[in-house]
């Protein structure tokens, strides 16, 4: 063989993230760079060599990438039904892709269901060519190579498509249905074809709408500038240097909108049991009567750990005396909360190192306020992502120990 074309796809096993098909074209003269870079299967390599080889398999050689984002891959399957006729596609693409560029008689593809799949997906051009389908195909040199551009750009589509929901998407499909629920929460269930493959078994065990968030939500932080999942330009594209291809256009499936962008309101289910208790609706103040949790105690204002916080770390600063309202407040009062709360936010960035805060007083019980009459500044650290994992990993049990743990922090 002196010219031979292989071909592999990556994604079809993930929940998450469309799948991306490879072809690379491997001749005499490629050969021995190929050997050099060490391609071998992906499914042997770390991130890291699969990034540096791809770049060295693109130099040397003739390659296409064809990709089919999510919520194409959703749009077609709902319609094809037949993952086989999928991946058949994308094959006949990348090897269609090559061959009108180089003359080339015979293709390997990974063995995924029968060749006539792709046979029946290859155009007039393509049909000149003689089609291998291998059992562990990737023991051919240009099939490892064509897994590997593939593995590479679902790989960087995956980090593009956590980075625009702003949530970490894990890769595989075992371990998945944590992100789901929480990709649900923040963009309902509407939502998750924009993410995840809906015909795996996952999606059938999940909510079908976002849990409802309790009540006193903190103050909001600006929306940060919008990350344009509505902007679909890039929903199905074909990459790489050397070629192009195009999916014969078909309707594009309604968008559902995120619920929120930027940060997400906190969900703090823990906070119920707060809520639930009536001791904070008695004439007692928490403020006045509870010393637990003190971080900073001054003369006119201290800082106390929230025992039922929105998120680790959440404190309250509050003037020692009973007061409502911020207009009260004397300027040597105004000056030690501030200067209280400055010095938190400094020991919480050292201690914690959030990537930023909530920081807010809530007046009246319109305004949110949980203690009416003393008046208290949330302080509410945040982290990218925090509202991924807390929602479900995190309850009561969970908190109260973190709440020890948080306080000795802080308290040092
Ligand atoms: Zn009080």
């Amino acid at each position: 063989m002196n010219c031979w074309i292989g071909t592999d796809e990556a994604g079809k096993g993930d929940y998450f993230g469309g799948i991306v098909i490879a072809g690379v074209l491997v001749d005499e003269k490629s050969l021995p760079a190929l050997r050099e870079l060490g391609v071998r299967d992906s499914k042997k390599l770390s991130d890291n060599q699969i990034k540096r080889i791809s770049k060295g398999i693109y130099d040397a050689c003739l390659c296409s990438v064809v990709e089919i984002g999510i919520e194409k891959y959703n749009d077609l399957y709902s319609k094809m039904k037949n993952l086989n006729h999928l991946l058949a596609w994308g094959h006949a693409r990348a090897i269609e892709n090559l061959l009108s560029q180089q003359e080339c008689p015979l293709a390997i593809a990974d063995k995924f269901g029968d060749v006539s799949y792709i046979e029946n997906a290859l155009m007039k051009k393509g049909k000149q060519i003689k089609l291998l389908q291998k059992v562990r195909g990737e023991e051919d040199i240009a099939v490892a190579a064509a897994s590997i551009l593939a593995k590479n750009k679902f790989i960087e589509n995956i980090e593009k498509l956590s980075a625009k929901y702003n949530m970490e998407l894990p890769r595989g499909a075992s371990l998945v249905d944590v992100a789901a629920r929480a990709f649900i929460q923040k963009y309902g269930f509407q939502g998750l074809g924009m993410a995840a493959k809906l015909h795996f078994k996952t999606t059938n065990a999940l909510p079908k709408e976002p849990l409802t968030t309790p009540d006193t939500p903190v103050p909001q932080s600006a929306s940060q500038p919008s990350d344009k999942p509505q902007d679909k330009a890039q929903n199905l594209q074909s990459a790489g240097p050397n070629t192009k291809s195009v999916f014969p256009p078909s309707k594009q499936p309604p968008v559902p909108q995120p619920i929120q962008q930027g940060l997400e309101k906190l969900w703090a289910p823990w906070r119920s049991e707060y809520v639930k208790t009536t001791a904070h609706k008695s004439n007692s103040c928490i403020f006045c009567d509870n010393k637990l949790y003190i971080i900073i105690q001054g003369d006119k204002a201290f800082a106390v750990l929230n025992t039922f916080p929105y998120n680790a770390g959440h404190i309250m600063v509050t003037p020692v005396r009973h007061v409502a309202n911020i207009e009260e407040l004397s300027p040597a009062e105004l000056s030690e909360v501030f200067t209280m709360v400055q010095k938190c936010v400094s020991k919480i960035k050292d201690k914690l190192k959030p990537d930023g805060f909530n920081i807010g007083i809530n007046v009246g019980k319109v305004g949110g306020a949980g203690v009416e009459g003393h008046l208290h500044i949330h302080i509410v650290p945040r982290w990218n992502g925090d509202t991924n994992f807390m929602p479900i990993v995190a309850n009561t049990k969970v908190v109260s120990q973190s709440l020890e743990e948080t306080y000795n922090l802080l308290k040092e």
